[in-house]
């Protein structure tokens, strides 16, 4: 056993040298040991982080020229980019997912770095000449101030960076605090900043728990806070942010649904149900956990799935396996007690994760696939976000029921219709009551230069991340109305202006 490591605060282009008088352990899921201790911030070494962030914004890079900008942010695309086996690797050794899907995460993060910088033109503003006459019209977008970023553990890189890209890029300085369970890769990001030539205090990295979150979200420095995380939490960090006058972004849980019409590939939708089911252990905001299969195909997909589901090794995520673990010993019990609950209410174990062999050394947190049919809507299985590996099969006679089940879900994240019917698939993007919708694609994560975000329980606030609604969420809009004088200027008109 090896002795865990210090991980601490990274603010003001330093890390901290003081004293935690609150640590929090970090494990490796695959294994059982702690890894590191997290020195977690008081409410009064935020305002620090704060007051720097701040102090860095307004001295300058809030008002920084755009082709500064791009410089840094095409040097901290190229850092990423070279290192991003690195933080793949640190994401494994936290979260437990298998290195491959740990490349994938930093991959599509990338994107969104990729995105920004093409920072000069997404900051265009309109001009219109001559409005009124010679009145000339024209929309600039500036710079908030400080916002903070509080992310979860399930993406420790690719959430952060679907924010802080375009923040930084947007003219703002930015206070991430990372979930506590993983926080070695926002860690790692955070470095890179420095690296590509951000000035010190633009980037910085607290970490903590409720204690910080808390103080983020009162202090009257912070203007803007980009949350994702469960749905309880994303309702408390909206109302709670919004009642201190701080603009709020606040993505929350979900439950996805994959509708599968008789029509479809079957084949293609077992493997596609099987992926987005178990992929990350199913500790994806994304992942499909309910599956409505519209009847009479039921039958033959499962057997499919199940096929597929054998074959899969769970284990240790640096070992070529398919699947790692769970985030936490008490995440993968909670998981478990699922698998209880779900027999109690009658519906069919038709695979039961625990009955496996795991490729992993040590005391790791795995539960294997799990796949349950004939379940019904009031089951505890059906109705929570699970967060694990566990599919629920629906049986349903149409597409109308179908539709009707996903439309009644609180969540609205994410949801997959499998058909080779294009009127169908066409009649359901434009019916379904969902955020991020896919057409024969299982995990419908839109690319960077769209905006990632769900309806209903799924967020709390109504602007989505990264995309054009990103750079409006990281600006204010102002407009400026402009008449320069000439002879013929002057006199007096109390009368509310008309354009003439
Ligand atoms: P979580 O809500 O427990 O934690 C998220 C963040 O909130 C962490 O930084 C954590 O430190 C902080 N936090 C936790 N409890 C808090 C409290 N009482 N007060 C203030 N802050 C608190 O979520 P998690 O378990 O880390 O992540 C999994 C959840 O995130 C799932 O529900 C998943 O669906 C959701 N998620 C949603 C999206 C999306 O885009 N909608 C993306 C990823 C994850």
């Amino acid at each position: 056993m090896s002795t865990p490591t210090r991980i601490t605060h990274l603010f003001g282009g330093q890390s901290w040298d003081g004293t935690a008088a609150r640590t929090s352990p970090v494990f490796n899921p695959a294994t059982g040991q702690q890894s590191a201790d997290l020195d977690l911030a008081s409410a009064e070494l935020v305002g620090e982080a704060v007051a720097v962030a701040k102090e860095a914004w307004a001295s300058g890079w809030g008002s920084s020229s755009l082709a500064k900008r791009t410089q840094v942010l095409f040097r901290f695309r190229e850092l990423l980019n070279e290192r991003k086996e690195d933080i793949a690797a640190l994401i494994t050794a936290e979260h437990g997912k298998v290195l491959s899907d740990a490349l994938g995460e930093v991959t599509r993060g990338l994107e969104v770095a990729e995105f920004a910088c093409g920072i000069p033109h997404l900051l265009k503003g309109g001009f219109t000449e001559n409005a009124s006459t010679k009145v000339d019209v024209y929309s600039i977008r500036q710079s908030i101030g400080v916002v903070a970023v509080i992310s979860p553990f399930n993406f420790p890189a690719m959430v952060p960076l679907w924010f802080v890209p375009v923040a930084i890029a947007c003219g703002n300085a930015v206070i991430l605090k990372p979930s506590e369970k993983d926080p070695s890769a926002a860690v790692a990001v955070a470095e890179l900043w420095r690296e590509a030539g951000l000035p010190d205090g633009v980037m910085n990295v607290v970490h903590g728990d409720k204690e910080a979150v808390d103080a983020l979200l009162t202090h009257p420095d912070v203007k803007a806070v980009s949350f994702v995380g469960s749905t309880p939490i994303a309702r408390y960090v909206y109302e709670t942010g919004t009642a201190h006058g701080k603009r709020v972004q606040a993505l929350g849980g979900a439950k996805n649904h994959m509708l599968v019409l008789p029509d479809a590939d079957l084949d293609l939708a077992a493997d596609a149900a099987v992926n987005a089911g178990f992929g990350s252990a199913g500790e994806r905001c994304m992942a499909i956990s309910a599956l409505l299969a519209v009847e009479p195909i039921a039958d033959e997909l499962i057997e499919k799935i199940k096929d597929r589901v054998g074959k899969l090794v769970t284990g240790d995520g640096t070992r070529g396996t398919d699947m790692g673990p769970l985030v936490t010993s008490q995440h993968r019990d909670k998981v478990t007690s699922y698998l209880d609950a779900g027999v109690e209410a009658g519906a069919e174990l038709v695979v039961d994760g625990r009955e496996a062999d795991f490729d992993a050394d040590g005391d790791g947190y795995f539960l294997a696939p799990t796949l349950f049919d004939k379940v019904s809507p009031e089951m505890s299985i059906y109705r929570d976000e699970i967060f694990g590996p566990v599919l629920s099969v629906l049986r349903v006679q149409s597409y109308d029921e179908g539709l009707a089940l996903i439309n009644a879900n609180p969540y609205g994240n994410g949801t997959a219709i499998f058909t080779n019917d294009g009127g169908a698939a066409r009649r359901f993007q434009h019916e379904v009551e969902v955020g991020m919708v896919g057409i024969n694609v299982p995990i419908p994560v839109p690319v960077s230069y769209y905006s990632f975000g769900g309806w209903k329980n799924s967020l709390f606030g109504d602007s989505h991340a990264h995309g054009m609604e990103g750079v409006h969420f990281f600006t204010r809009g102002k407009v400026v109305t402009s008449r320069w004088l000439d002879p013929s200027h002057g006199g007096i008109e109390l009368g509310f202006p008309q354009n003439t």
